[in-house]
């Protein structure tokens, strides 16, 4: 992961939360509004803010989450015990409410070989009842487009799909640029409220088969020059952030103008 301290708040804050809703929002896409308290104060930044989820699992009576200080969560983590370590994955905010303390998290839903939901938070999501116990750790913004930066590449794939909605919400409305964004399914495509001057590629697999972040890959490997005083930012699968890196830095971009990150990983993948 590309490393941005700047935007990474120094004494991250967990945020407790319950389930309020679950909708799908589109067939690969489930989205869980989260309410409680504390969440209005969280301090939304707009852009791709992220945190890490804590959840509790069918077999545990309680949330019960790391306690610590400053940003070392990991150690006191993995020092519950394993039967009451609640499940814990990385996720971005979708949209925030403060005002009615809500937020909402989109889901991408994964299937293995077999067809069924695998991953712990997916399976948590789409099974997900009001009530639900549910805690948010704030992680701040990977997102670090200088402000010189003549232009912007986005190139995502499903997972970056909350991430570059709001990137396109939150940029300065005279930015010009390129998103390449990929989805399972047509009707995963959602509309983008961006930029005039920043144009949408849509890449569909459409169960052709490709692991996801090929095919954005594929698209990104199309461009043959880039705007060196540009910036790129390149999330999704972790062929898809390394690969897709490498080719913007083969073109002239700087490697500090672009932000990477492997947002998860396919069994298959070569890339480290
Ligand atoms: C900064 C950041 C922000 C992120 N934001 C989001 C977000 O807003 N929405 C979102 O859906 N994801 C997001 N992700 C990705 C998410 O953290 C991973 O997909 C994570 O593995 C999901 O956790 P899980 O418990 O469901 O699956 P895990 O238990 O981690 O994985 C179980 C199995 O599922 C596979 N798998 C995991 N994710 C996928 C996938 N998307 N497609 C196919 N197979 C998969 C794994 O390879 C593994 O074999 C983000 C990641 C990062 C680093």
């Amino acid at each position: 992961m590309a490393k941005i301290h700047r935007l990474t708040p120094q004494q991250p804050r967990m945020f407790r939360a319950h389930v309020l809703r679950t909708e799908r929002v589109s067939p690969s896409l489930h989205r869980v509004t989260a309410t409680g308290p504390d969440l209005a104060d969280f301090p939304w930044r707009g852009y791709d803010h992220w945190f890490r989820l804590f959840l509790q699992l069918p077999r545990q009576h309680r949330l019960r989450l790391p306690e610590f200080t400053g940003t070392r969560w990991y150690q006191p983590y993995l020092a519950i015990p394993e039967d009451e370590r609640p499940h814990c994955a990385n996720y971005t905010v979708a949209d925030h409410r403060p005002d009615v303390a809500e937020m909402d998290i989109d889901f991408v839903v994964h299937r293995g070989l077999d067809g069924e939901i695998e991953g712990g938070a997916a399976i948590w999501a789409c099974g997900a009842r009001p009530g639900d116990a549910l805690a948010v750790l704030d992680q701040g913004v990977l997102f670090d487009c200088p402000p010189d930066a003549s232009e912007i590449v986005i190139a995502a794939d499903e997972t970056g799909l909350p991430a570059t909605t709001n990137i396109l919400r939150s940029l300065p409305r005279n930015t010009v640029g390129h998103v390449i964004q990929e989805v399972p399914t047509a009707a995963d495509r959602r509309r983008l409220d961006g930029p005039p001057g920043v144009r949408v590629t849509w890449v569909v697999r459409d169960g052709d088969g490709s692991v996801a972040g090929t095919g954005a890959l594929r698209e990104l490997r199309r461009l043959t020059s880039v705007d060196t005083a540009g910036y790129a930012f390149v999330v999704g699968e972790s062929t898809l952030a390394q690969e897709g890196r490498r080719h913007l830095n083969r073109l002239g971009l700087p490697k500090d103008r672009i932000t990477f990150s492997g947002f998860w990983r396919h069994a298959t993948s070569a890339a480290a």
